[in-house]
C-alpha cells in the first residue's frame, strides 16, 4: 500500500486520503494550513541542472488544506455502526476486563441485554472478549459484578468510514487517535 496522507479542512474535520504526489501539489500551491501528522513522507523532484540538487517535498502524514471547496459538510451526522468501526472506537480493548484482544477474539456486546430491550446503538454496545460476554449473558450490568472499564459514546462524523480500509494498520494509530479522540 502507498502510503496515505490524511487531509483535513482548515476546521479540522478529515476529508479524504490523498497519495504524497497529491499532497505535494497541496505543499507546492501553498494550499496546506497546518500539519498535525508525526510522520513524513518525502517526495524526490527533477535535478535542478544549475546547482545539481535534487528538489524534494516532505509531506506530512496529516495536512489541512486550505479554502472553502476543501470544507467537509455533514461533519455532525453519525456515521452507521459496524463491528469494524466500534472496535476501532474501542480500541480493540474489551470494556469489562480492559484487555487488548484481536478481532475475532472480541464480540459487540449489549450492555441492556437484546431481551431487555437494549438497542443496536453507539452507546449501548461495547467491544467485550468472549470470556467477558459469555459471562454478563443476558444479564444488565447491575445484575453481575461487571463494571463498565470506559462511557462508550458516539462517533462525530461519517467520514470515520474513511479509516475503515486501514483500521487493521497499525502504522495509521496516530489518525485512529486523532480521529476518535478528537484534536489536540
Ligand atoms: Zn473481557
Amino acid at each position: 500500500m502507498s502510503p496515505q496522507i490524511l487531509a483535513l479542512d482548515v476546521a479540522g474535520a478529515p476529508h479524504r486520503w490523498l497519495n504524497v504526489r497529491q499532497a505535494a501539489h497541496y505543499y507546492a500551491t501553498g494550499m496546506v494550513a497546518w500539519t498535525a501528522g508525526t510522520n513524513e513522507f518525502v517526495l524526490r523532484g527533477g535535478i535542478q541542472r544549475s546547482t545539481g540538487v535534487q528538489s524534494k517535498i516532505c509531506a506530512n502524514s496529516i495536512i489541512a488544506i486550505k479554502g472553502r471547496d476543501f470544507m467537509v459538510r455533514n461533519f455532525d451526522h453519525t456515521p452507521s455502526l459496524t463491528k469494524d468501526m466500534l472496535l476501532a472506537r474501542d480500541r480493540y480493548v474489551c470494556a469489562y476486563c480492559a484487555q487488548r484482544f484481536k478481532y475475532d477474539q472480541l464480540d459487540l456486546e449489549h450492555i441492556i441485554p437484546k431481551s431487555k430491550g437494549g438497542e443496536d446503538s453507539w452507546t449501548n454496545l461495547v467491544a467485550a472478549c468472549k470470556a467477558c460476554n459469555h459471562r454478563k449473558g443476558g444479564k444488565t450490568i447491575e445484575e453481575t459484578r461487571f463494571r463498565l472499564h470506559r462511557t462508550p459514546f458516539e462517533p462525530r462524523s461519517d467520514v470515520y468510514s474513511l479509516f475503515t480500509p486501514y483500521l487493521a494498520d497499525e502504522r495509521n494509530e496516530a489518525w485512529r487517535t486523532y480521529l476518535f479522540l478528537g484534536r489536540n
